[in-house]
């Protein structure tokens, strides 16, 4: 009997949604040619993690979804298709042990980032997937189709994908047929590993949707010079708000950290992703509760105490049981108490204005830092050009996005890695769908 043709995939970029969806369309019988700008696959892979790589999070289902900041609804089917527990199963098999540790987060069990890209490049192999380093994919071809017309009147599919062009090391540029290209190409963040934002350019050029990339878990940059000389204080269990107006943007627990230009750590990494689209507007408020733990009046008294044993002193010497050395000076300047004013001396309003700058230490939040510092990029390719199922664009056939490229972004803890790896197999999944309609259609015509 005649052999169908194997169809042949071209993935663009060799990160983690492009090496995984390699792997799975190859599985499915496709002919896969990954393609990598860079001199090795997985530069960012490597890096993930403080280069422990947080491959996922053992969370369930719908912590994993209170943790997705933009396109929800979009991950509920590939997420149901391969999920975090699936992702697990698929490294133990590629015989990469792994561990959960605090917050659920799962790492490989040699804390080592390289055994991640390792036990993909292994899978590559044994499959025979072509890769293709040092070469750069510079144009998407589409052929125009004429348009087919949707229910509601709009245009549909306007093409489909036939193959890309590329540079190659030497500088050739190459046209490379495909019957099926999947864009990997990440977002725009640490750019230095390779995700430059071509994926973008990509999708608009071929008719996408793009929404603006902005950069997301990233630090704040504040308006207040004197976090400088705060840089350094590492603060644990406070909590946080951010407001914009009288309006309530994020708050959150944890842990924080000054630097030279603003604030970082945990929770305002976290922060960053919901106030990220609103700072691009005008500056917001970050509101820090140092005592989390306390009310005002639990706090108050406490205060009442600390003063009972140290009447003697002066107001500046007697905080030290009750903040960081460095927080002491900011704090009382901010109360517009006299540092030198002794405690016993000190009024109830005057403890008030102690109470609120402790409870409620503002800081006027003016930017973000950039793209270079930024963990994942908040925005990209619109998910309503893409079917959920199986990432095909809508407007061209045979033309997938997968990964970070897509306006798709989460927390921090294994949920974008695990954006990565569901939208990957969800394309790898159409492609499978694709190759058993083509299968058929192919032994219809031949009447078997
Ligand atoms: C410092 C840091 C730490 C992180 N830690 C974690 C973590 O522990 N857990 C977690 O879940 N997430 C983490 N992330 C986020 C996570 O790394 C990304 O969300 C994820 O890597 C996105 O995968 P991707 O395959 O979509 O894109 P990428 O990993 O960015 O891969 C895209 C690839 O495409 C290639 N490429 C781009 N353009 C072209 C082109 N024109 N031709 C050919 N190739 C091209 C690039 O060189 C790159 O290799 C971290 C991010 C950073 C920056």
């Amino acid at each position: 009997m005649e052999e169908l043709k194997k169809k042949k995939l071209v993935v663009v970029g060799g990160g983690a949604a492009g090496m995984l969806s390699a792997v799975l369309a190859a599985d499915y019988g496709w002919d896969v040619l990954l393609i990598e700008k860079n001199e090795k696959l997985g530069k960012k892979l490597f890096i993930t993690g403080k280069g422990r790589c947080n491959i996922t999070n053992a969370c369930d289902r719908e912590e994993f979804f209170e943790h997705i900041m933009t396109g929800r609804k979009f991950m509920y089917s590939s997420f149901s298709g391969f999920s975090n527990f699936d992702l697990m199963d698929f490294f133990e098999k590629l015989s990469l042990p792994l561990k959960t540790e605090r917050g659920g987060r799962v790492f490989p069990v040699s804390d080592k980032s390289s055994d991640v890209i390792k036990a993909l490049e292994r899978a590559l192999g044994q499959r025979h997937v072509s890769v293709t380093v040092n070469t750069e994919v510079t144009e998407i071809i589409v052929q125009k189709l004429c348009r087919e017309k949707e229910a509601d009147g709009k245009s549909a599919v306007q093409g489909k994908v036939c193959g890309v062009s590329a540079v190659m090391g030497e500088g050739k540029t190459q046209m490379i047929p495909a019957d099926a290209v999947f864009i990997a190409t990440g977002g725009v963040s640490y750019p230095l590993t390779g995700s430059t934002g071509d994926g973008y350019c990509f999708a608009e050029k071929t008719g996408h949707t793009v929404t603006e990339p902005v950069p997301s878990l990233v630090p704040f940059e504040t308006k207040e010079t004197f976090v400088k000389d705060l840089m350094g204080l590492s603060l644990k269990n406070i909590s946080i708000t951010v407001w914009k107006g009288k309006k309530k943007l994020y708050s959150d627990f944890g842990e924080m950290l000054f630097t030279h230009f603003g604030v970082s750590g945990p929770v305002i990494l976290s922060a960053s992703s919901a106030a990220a689209r609103e700072l691009q507007k005008n500056p917001l408020e970050l509101s820090i509760d140092f005592k989390p733990a306390l009310s005002e009046e639990q706090l108050d008294t406490r205060i009442l105490r600390d003063f009972s044993e140290f009447q003697k002193k002066q107001f500046k010497n007697a905080l030290d049981k009750l903040l960081p050395k460095t927080l002491i000076p900011v704090i009382i300047e901010r109360t517009g108490i006299s540092p030198e004013k002794k405690v016993s001396l000190l009024t109830r309003e005057e403890r008030g204005l102690l109470v609120r700058q402790i409870k409620d230490f503002r800081l006027t939040l003016t930017g973000l830092r950039g793209f270079s510092e930024a963990i994942i990029t908040k925005g990209g390719v619109s998910v309503k050009d893409i079917n959920p199922a199986t990432m095909e664009s809508k407007k061209v056939k045979g033309l997938y996005f997968i990964g970070e490229v897509l306006d798709v972004d989460a927390l921090t803890g294994g949920f974008n890695l695990q954006i990565a790896w569901s939208t990957a197999a969800a394309a790898a999944r159409g492609l499978g769908e694709n190759l058993q309609t083509g299968k058929r259609k192919h032994l219809m015509m031949r009447g078997s």
